[in-house]
């Protein structure tokens, strides 16, 4: 084998890396030595030479390294299936029920760019990078030992591939079965299609958020936005809500929905709209219609931080105008899923809403995701949930 390729850390340019951050940008290179394809494992040095980790190199992404290992270390198989089975441990110790959850969540487990959700026992992989793409054969061989599935489906239908020079597909890499599942959560049935539904078929980050609606509920109206398949709702009518109606843009998405309500015996309480949520909100506010629990779960409108300031006004706008049909002492649920809409922008974005809608807050909770979703200190990125639940006065 070929001498390992070392790419040399322009001076001043390791901090970040040091501390646990595991992305090299291109412009924190000072120097690569030795050859390698884009893929390969790579040495990383400081400016002085010193051994900082190891990670994979792809000189076609802006992150030119993901860092796999801070410690002098081969990587190989076995690496992997240590991480795998570290990963599995943590879901197994700290989730009380594993049947349906994330098991490899990228650089937050030390596996950059691999996602590994779990519904019932079908499990789902995004390579969300070329490094990890390339060692799918073994990463799959690893899960199939480790968690013993009866199918592995492939979601790698993600436009950020093509960021790698990777293509988009999607397809069963092990097994053939009905991509139609029923998984537990909270108590409840959902469906999840993990060949068409969104994603890897489902949201799982937002378990816990979906089951805190709950003591909101009691005979309230509530408004759920963004739906998507339903999650918000059905915690919602369980817990003893007298209306509920879910809003999407998603066709598909709103016969979920339905399917869902029916498959827990809660449809009659159960509206649905489709549209796009602004014009909704909108329509129902000239309506003047009320609602005593509003959820707002949007997609990321701040994909990356040029489109911040376009997202600032996008949750703006609907936070106020949700606000707006939310007598007092009713509640407000916001959400953003954006990585670069910080907590603290986020909250003020809020406070800016109430401000224009003459409406106080009080914050009641203050929530991220579920935990088998981890947040590394180091690695902010890695906290990119944000779930706030305001009293509206
Ligand atoms: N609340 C859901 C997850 C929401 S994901 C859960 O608990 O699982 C975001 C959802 O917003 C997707 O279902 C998507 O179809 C929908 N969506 C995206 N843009 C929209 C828009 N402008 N109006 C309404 N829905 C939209």
């Amino acid at each position: 084998m070929a001498r390992m390729a070392v790419v040399h850390l322009a001076r001043g340019k390791t901090q970040r890396i040091a501390e646990g951050h595991p992305w090299v940008f291109q412009g924190e290179v000072h120097r690569i030595t030795g050859d390698y394809n884009p893929g390969d494992i790579v040495t990383v040095v400081d400016g002085r030479g010193t051994f900082m980790g190891r990670g994979y190199i792809n000189p076609a992404s802006q992150i030119i390294v993901r860092m796999l290992t801070h410690h002098d270390e081969q990587i190989d198989k076995e690496f992997f299936r240590k991480r795998l089975t570290k990963a599995w441990q943590y879901r197994q110790r700290l989730l009380a029920d594993t049947t349906a959850c994330r098991v490899v969540f990228g650089e937050a487990d030390f596996v950059p760019g691999l996602i590994v959700d779990k519904f019932d026992d079908i499990l789902v992989i995004q390579a969300l990078s070329l490094g990890i793409d390339k060692w799918l054969p073994e990463i799959v061989e690893i899960l199939d030992e480790l968690i013993a599935p009866r199918g592995i489906y492939e979601r790698n239908d993600v436009p950020v591939r093509e960021l790698e020079g990777l293509k988009q597909h999607k397809g069963y890499l092990r097994g053939e079965f009905d991509p139609r599942l029923v998984i537990p959560e909270n108590g409840l049935k959902v469906v999840v299609d993990v060949a068409n539904g969104q994603k890897t078929g489902y949201f799982l980050d937002q378990r816990d958020n979906r089951r805190a609606i709950r003591p909101y509920s009691k005979d309230a109206r509530v408004l759920d936005c963004f739906s998507n398949v339903g999650g918000f709702s059905l915690n919602a009518l369980v817990a003893g809500a007298r209306e509920v109606i879910a809003v999407d843009a998603s066709a598909d998405a709103l016969a979920s929905v339905k399917e869902n309500a029916e498959l827990n015996g809660l449809s009659d309480r159960l509206s649905t709209r489709e549209g796009n949520a602004f014009d909704i909100l909108r329509q129902l506010e000239t309506a003047q219609e009320k609602f005593d629990v509003i959820v707002l779960d949007p997609p990321a409108f701040a994909k990356n931080k040029a489109s911040l300031e376009g997202a600032v006004r996008g949750y703006k706008e609907i936070n106020l105008r949700a606000m707006r049909m939310i007598p007092e002492g009713g509640f407000l649920i916001t959400c953003s899923c954006s990585y670069h809409m910080k907590s603290d922008l986020f909250k003020a974005v809020v406070a800016d809403a109430a401000y224009d809608a003459h409406r106080r807050l009080r914050l009641v909770e203050e929530r991220a995701q579920g935990v088998d979703h981890p947040i590394v200190v180091g690695y902010d990125e890695s906290h990119y949930l944000k779930c706030l639940i305001y009293e509206v006065l």
